[in-house]
């Protein structure tokens, strides 16, 4: 062994000490030992195999599905000296053979290769010549096919291995779910080795779901009241919304930009290099945009649509506030969503069996949403992981919602939609129900029906809400070509009162949305729960990073890879005047005391310097 871990780690990332679960595996690795690895996105899985390619001679090899992705890597990594290239297709014909020179002459640490090249024979050829520390298998889930990311290219993973078996190799993915784990296991060769999991909680994320009232208001209030000025993700279900909402958002002095596989691949290139690499710019998107997407300082994710699935949910939200620092992960929706969702997937080309799975899929999403207990529990269960509630971290834990029996509601709903036929959906229905003659009611005669007006007690937005949460607890389905609601067998055991409904109640306030907003934000927004800000390091914090910005661009590189946030308010708060101080602040290692340690400590000093001065009269 070359070097000691806890001193790589010191030395050249500038951490004081493992995280979780690193320790253990990297004490594996460096064992000659194989293994798995799953945590959560932001878990720190990166340091699991870089520490080990510092300690042990030879190079790493690491298989990385994004071209994009993999250049960040490599230039934080180069950022803090080590000795780290990228391999892909974007490389020219010499490039590419320096690379190789490099690598096998020893002046490489890490080999970052995408996957498409290791299909060439040529690379494998060039891959058994070389003397190899360790693989490192990247966003390993891509080997799945039962996933949600099939590369077919990661199946050539394991000829590579086949080439060096002594190599120990270390799997990583944020994808947990059982069927994924044991297929990356198998596919890799890993099945005899020990599995390394941490609990999939990101307790930085704060969660809240909320009833739609008017999305786009709602989604402006969100912004412009917690974080304003910060980066963020709009995911929105199409392409004519993405551009809407960027273009909307723009209009109200929000900075936001549309991505989605519909723009030209120029456009879509752009938009994405600008997320990444500047500061304060909303992306509105739809799920074609996240696979490529490292950047640390995400400050929330919001949906102003439905995702398919719990599992997309988990892993949009998740690309939030992987730097640890406090995000948001925020959503909207209303019974429009769910109907749409549901006919989708009724119209969409599957099997039956595939549409039973989906319908599944998004019931369990739907029981998240409309669950009145501890967000993080009901998400963490999802995944099969125990967790306590009460996180105190998340809208319901924060204003408990009051859950009612809805079994009444429900039955009279329910009895609408018998009356009609099943032929209508909830908009015509609420209207029988509170007795209102509309032209339609009075065309269809509806207005002799025993159900007409029986509901005129209750407000349209309860009636709404009953619609809403009995399709989402699977009380009503929806025809997929008109969209009118049609019962189940669930349905009639509630009209037979053979099964009772719990629902959550409306917040029926007229409270506009903002005052809510203001109120949880003073608990919850980054900068102000910290508590520099209000000693004043909020301010430095800034100039630091206006500091940090100009060091970013004159080299062409992303700020973050300069130095992360939690750094800079680090300095901010601890203000160190020497060299030494400063290398005490997480994040601060060797080289980059060297290249940036003088700059930034004369940036504390000027901002200090007049409180210097006052001490130093008070102490005369
Ligand atoms: P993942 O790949 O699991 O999503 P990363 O490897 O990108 O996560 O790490 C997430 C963040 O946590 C990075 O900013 C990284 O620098 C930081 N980090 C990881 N391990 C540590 C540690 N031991 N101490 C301090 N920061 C760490
Ligand atoms: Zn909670």
């Amino acid at each position: 062994m070359k070097r000691n871990p806890l001193s790589v780690l010191r030395e050249v990332f500038g951490y004081p000490a493992f995280r979780g679960r690193q320790a253990e595996v990297i004490d594996h690795v460096l064992a000659g030992g194989s293994a798995l690895v799953l945590m959560p996105t932001g878990g720190g899985k990166s340091l699991c195999y870089q520490v080990p390619a510092l300690c042990l001679s030879g190079l790493a090899l690491v298989i990385s599905p994004l071209i994009a992705l993999m250049r960040d890597q490599v230039t934080a990594l180069q950022q803090v000296g080590v000795r780290a290239v990228v391999y892909n297709s974007t490389l020219r014909a010499d490039e590419k053979a320096q690379v190789r020179k490099a690598a096998l002459t020893g002046k490489l640490d890490l080999l970052y290769v995408a996957p498409e090249t290791l299909n060439t024979e040529f690379f494998t050829d060039f891959a058994g010549r070389l003397t190899l520390s360790l693989f490192a298998v990247d966003e390993a889930h891509c080997v799945s096919q039962w996933g949600h990311d099939f590369r077919p290219d990661y199946l050539e993973i394991a000829k590579l291995r086949a080439l060096h078996p002594q190599v120990p190799l270390l799997a990583l993915t944020a994808t947990a779910d059982p069927q994924t784990r044991e297929e990356i296991q198998q596919r890799l060769g890993l099945s005899q080795d020990p599995l390394f999991s941490s609990s999939f909680d990101r307790p930085n994320i704060r969660y809240e779901i909320t009833q739609r009232k008017e999305a786009r208001r709602q989604l402006l209030d969100f912004i412009s009241g917690r974080h304003r000025g910060e980066s963020g993700i709009v995911y929105c279900l199409s392409r004519r919304k993405t551009e809407e909402t960027a273009e909307w958002l723009c209009s109200q002095g929000v900075q936001a930009l549309p991505y989605h596989a519909g723009l030209d691949p120029q456009t879509r290139q752009l938009h994405q290099d600008r997320f990444q690499r500047e500061e304060g710019l909303v992306i509105c998107a739809t799920i074609a945009f996240g696979m490529g997407i490292d950047k640390p300082d995400v400050r929330f994710v919001a949906h102003i649509d439905l995702p398919k699935s719990v599992e997309s949910y988990y892993q949009e939200t998740g690309r939030a506030g992987r730097d640890g620092q406090p995000a948001e992960a925020w959503m909207v929706y209303g019974l429009g969503d769910v109907v749409s969702q549901r006919r989708l997937i009724e119209q969409g080309e599957g099997t039956q069996e595939w549409k039973r799975l989906s319908q599944r899929k998004l019931g369990a999403l739907l029981g998240l949403c409309e669950s009145v207990q501890c967000r993080r529990k009901g998400l963490l269960g999802y995944f099969g992981e125990a967790h306590p509630g009460d996180c105190g971290h998340c809208d319901n834990c924060q204003q408990p919602p009051k859950a009612l029996d809805g079994t009444e509601l429900g039955r009279k709903a329910l009895s609408a939609v018998a009356r009609t036929d099943q032929k209508f959906g909830a908009g015509h229905l609420i209207d029988i129900l509170m007795g209102r003659h509309t032209d339609k009611v009075d065309r269809f005669g509806h207005d002799s029906l025993s159900v007409f007006g029986i509901g005129s007690g209750e407000s349209e937005r309860t009636w709404s809400s009953v619609f809403r949460q009995l399709t989402a607890a699977g009380f009503l389905d929806v025809d997929a070509e008109y969209g009118a609601f049609l019962l189940n067998r669930l349905s009639w055991q509630l009209m037979r009162a053979q099964t009772s409904l719990m629902i959550r109640q409306e917040d029926e306030s007229t409270r506009p949305p903002r005052s809510r907003t203001a109120r949880s934000a003073r608990s919850t927004t980054s900068r102000s729960a910290l508590p520099q800000a209000a000693a004043g390091g909020g301010e430095l914090f800034d100039v630091l990073r206006a500091l940090r910005k100009k060091l970013a661009e004159s080299q062409g590189i992303p700020p973050y890879v300069v130095f992360h946030d939690s750094t800079l308010r680090e300095m901010a708060t601890e203000r160190p005047q020497t060299l030494d101080a400063l290398a005490q602040i997480s994040g601060v290692g060797q080289v980059k005391l060297e290249r940036y340690g003088a700059t930034f400590l004369s940036a504390i000093r000027d901002y200090a310097h007049p409180a210097q001065q006052d001490a130093a009269h008070d102490s005369v």
